[in-house]
C-alpha cells in the first residue's frame, strides 16, 4: 500500500481525497518509482473539474521525480537507483507509481529532484512552445500571457536567451517584477489595463510576431490584436476557461496562423521526447533557465495546493513531497 490522492468525483479542490491504495508489481514495459516530488499544473485542474474527463477513480498529477524500484519485463535503459523524471502520464500524486517506462527520462546528477518535478511537464512544454510551435528567432517581439505563472517563467527566460522581445501579461505588481527578473521587457496589469492596446503601444505600433496564450477565453480575441500580419497565435490552455468556437474569418485580415498544441502530441513520439529533453536539461544545467520552485508542500495538502493555483495566489511552479 502507498498513499496517494484519489478522485472518486470531479469537483472542486474537496474531492482531492489523500488515501492508501494498492500497488502492484510493475508490469510488462512499467517502472516502479519511489517518488520524491510531484510537480503541480493547471492542467491537473482540468482532470479534477472533469473539463479534461477521465475515467474515476484515478489518480490525478502528470510530473514527477523520484528513483527506480523495480522494472518489469521488457524495461531497456532504466534500473533500480536510477534517478528520472517524466511528464505526460496521470498517477502522479503518490508517494510510489508505476510507470510506461516510455515517459522517463534520466535526471541529470546535477538537477533536484524537485527541480526536475516541477520542469519536465512546465520545460518541456516551454521548449515545445519555443522551438515547434512557433520558431522564436532573435528580434521578435512575443506576448507571453500568465508570465509568472509556472510555463510563463520558463518561457520568458528562455525567449529572453534566444534574443526575443519579450511582453508579459501579470495579475498584480508583485508578479510584473518577477516577470521582469526573468527577463520580461515590459509587463502588463492585464486585469486593469486593456492588454492589445498596450502592446500596440510598447511595440510602436509593430505589434508581436506571436502571442503565447495559456489564459484562454479571458485573453481571446484581444489576442489576435497584439499580432502582426502572418503573426501566431499560440493558444496552449485554459486557465480563464476554454476558447469559445470562433468564426475562422476573424484571421484573414493579418493572415494569422493558428495553432492549439498539446505537449501530448509532441512528446508521443519517443524519439522527439529525447530530443526535446535533452534541449530543456541543458539549458537548465548551464543556468540559462531557472526551475522556478516557489512552493514546497506535502502532497497531503493537495487540496490548498489546487485552491492556490485556481485563486491565482500561486507564482512560478509548486512542488509537493509525497
Ligand atoms: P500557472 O502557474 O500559469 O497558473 C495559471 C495562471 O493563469 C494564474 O496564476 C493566473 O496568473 C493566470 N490566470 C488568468 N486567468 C485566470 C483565471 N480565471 N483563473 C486562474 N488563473 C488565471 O499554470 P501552469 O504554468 O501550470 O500552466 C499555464 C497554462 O499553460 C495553463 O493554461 C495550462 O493549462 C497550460 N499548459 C498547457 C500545456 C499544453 O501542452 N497545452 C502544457 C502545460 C501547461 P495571473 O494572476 O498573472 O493572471
Amino acid at each position: 500500500m502507498v498513499k496517494a490522492i484519489r478522485i472518486h468525483q470531479t469537483g472542486g479542490p474537496e474531492v482531492l481525497r489523500y488515501e492508501d491504495v494498492d500497488l502492484p508489481a510493475p508490469g510488462p514495459g512499467e517502472a516502479q518509482i519511489r517518488q520524491h516530488a510531484v510537480g503541480v499544473n493547471f492542467i491537473d485542474v482540468y482532470y479534477r473539474t472533469g473539463l479534461y474527463p477521465t475515467p474515476t477513480p484515478f489518480t490525478p498529477g502528470n510530473e514527477g521525480a523520484g528513483e527506480v524500484l523495480a522494472v518489469g519485463p521488457g524495461v531497456e535503459g532504466f534500473k533500480p537507483g536510477d534517478r528520472v523524471a517524466y511528464a505526460g502520464t496521470l498517477g502522479a500524486y503518490a508517494q510510489a507509481r508505476n510507470i510506461d517506462a516510455k515517459f522517463l527520462a534520466h535526471l541529470p546528477a546535477e538537477i533536484s529532484y524537485e527541480t526536475g518535478a516541477a520542469m519536465m511537464l512546465k520545460g518541456l512544454t516551454a521548449e515545445y512552445l519555443l522551438f515547434r510551435s512557433y520558431k522564436v528567432q532573435s528580434g521578435d517581439a512575443i506576448l507571453v500571457h500568465a508570465a509568472a505563472g509556472g510555463v510563463g517563467l520558463i518561457l520568458c527566460q528562455w525567449a529572453k536567451k534566444l534574443g526575443a522581445f519579450v511582453i508579459g501579461t501579470v495579475g498584480s505588481a508583485d508578479k510584473a517584477k518577477l516577470a521582469r527578473e526573468a527577463g520580461a521587457d515590459a509587463t502588463i496589469l492585464y486585469r486593469d489595463e486593456d492588454f492589445s492596446a498596450r502592446v500596440r503601444e510598447i511595440t510602436g505600433g509593430q505589434l508581436c510576431h506571436a502571442v503565447y496564450d495559456g489564459v484562454g477565453k479571458d485573453t481571446f480575441p484581444g489576442s489576435l490584436d497584439c499580432l502582426r500580419p502572418f503573426g501566431t497565435f499560440v493558444s496552449f490552455g485554459n486557465a480563464s476557461g476554454p476558447v469559445p468556437p470562433f468564426n475562422l474569418g476573424l484571421l484573414s485580415p493579418k493572415a494569422l496562423f493558428v495553432t492549439r498544441p498539446s505537449l501530448f502530441a509532441f512528446i508521443a513520439d519517443a524519439a522527439r521526447l529525447r530530443e526535446m529533453a535533452a534541449r530543456l536539461f541543458e539549458a537548465v544545467a548551464s543556468g540559462a533557465v531557472k526551475i522556478p520552485v516557489h512552493a514546497t508542500r506535502p502532497l497531503a495538502e493537495a487540496a490548498e495546493v489546487h485552491r492556490a493555483l485556481e485563486g491565482r495566489a500561486t507564482t512560478g511552479a509548486t512542488v509537493m513531497i509525497p
